[in-house]
């Protein structure tokens, strides 16, 4: 489905990301991992060539909260790719603190990530983009972005954003051939719910209608179909993975 194209995926090398990159390679995709950390990067795209040795496959860690970086991390990407056809914003943090403990410092560094980051990376790709014809920006907003959630206020916000900049952009770019889309996951068996403890977890599955927990290729399908020119005429929608839940 992704023969031939090249994509750049933040938050690549575990849990959502990862599996995202790696449902890409499967479909022909070649892709940019994007890591916070050089170790990080370099470890993932390591154990993903020995997978995929025919492919490109390279390692970045751009400060995502940084234009300068950001810029010059993704312009090496479209020089070692040959192209580029797909970003995926997909870094991301979480939050549980109450109100009466929030600190501003963590809200703000949620924001930075999930919010900031993501219309950072949007700009430097559809600059890139525009240039060549066309391509597709995905972000991954949350469950959390139609429901809310009781605490850590920072997470929640953050995505609701995410959708308002995924239609807009959508809005915005779709006259330079940039389709923008965002995928809604529920919860998911990623290292991010593996911090949850049993006794906050046991209740939220209950409430599942598929009576479980997503996992990560399953929300990376999504990403697979929406990336494919099989959702050429689909811009601007926020798809959920997650069972039913309203939670
Ligand atoms: P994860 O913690 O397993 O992975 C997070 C990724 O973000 C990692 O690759 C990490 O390197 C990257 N990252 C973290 N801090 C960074 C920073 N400062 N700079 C650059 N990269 C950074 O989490 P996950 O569950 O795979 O989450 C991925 C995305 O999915 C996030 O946007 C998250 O909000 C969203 N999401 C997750 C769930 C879930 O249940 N797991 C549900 C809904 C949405």
């Amino acid at each position: 489905m992704l023969k031939g194209k090249k994509a750049i995926v933040t938050g690549g090398t575990r849990g959502i990301g990862l599996a995202v990159v790696k449902t890409f390679l499967e479909n022909g995709a070649e892709v940019a991992v994007c890591g916070s950390r050089k170790e990080t990067a370099d470890k993932a795209v390591e154990s993903l060539k020995s997978q995929f040795q025919d492919r490109k496959i390279i390692p970045l860690y751009p400060d995502l909260s940084d234009a300068a970086s950001v810029n010059a991390a993704f312009s090496e990407a479209e020089k070692l790719l040959g192209g580029l056809d797909i970003l995926v914003n997909n870094a991301g943090l979480s939050a549980r603190e109450s109100l009466y403990d929030y600190n501003y410092e963590s809200f703000k560094k949620v924001i930075d990530l999930n919010l900031n980051a993501v219309f950072v990376c949007s700009q430097a790709a559809a600059k890139i983009m525009k240039a060549r014809g066309g391509g597709v920006i995905l972000n991954t907003s949350s469950m959390v972005s139609k429901y809310g959630q009781p605490a850590g206020v920072a997470y929640p916000a953050s995505k609701f954003a995410v959708n308002g900049l995924t239609l807009s952009l959508a809005r915005e770019l779709g006259r330079d051939n940039i389709r923008v889309n965002a995928v809604a996951p529920g919860v998911t068996n990623t290292d991010m719910m593996a911090n949850v403890p049993k006794e906050i977890l046991a209740p939220i599955v209950a409430q599942i209608p598929l009576g479980r927990i997503g996992e990560p290729e399953e929300v990376a399908n999504a990403f697979l179909f929406l990336a494919s020119d099989k959702a050429s005429y689909i811009t601007g929608v926020t798809l959920s993975v997650d069972g039913a839940a309203r939670t």
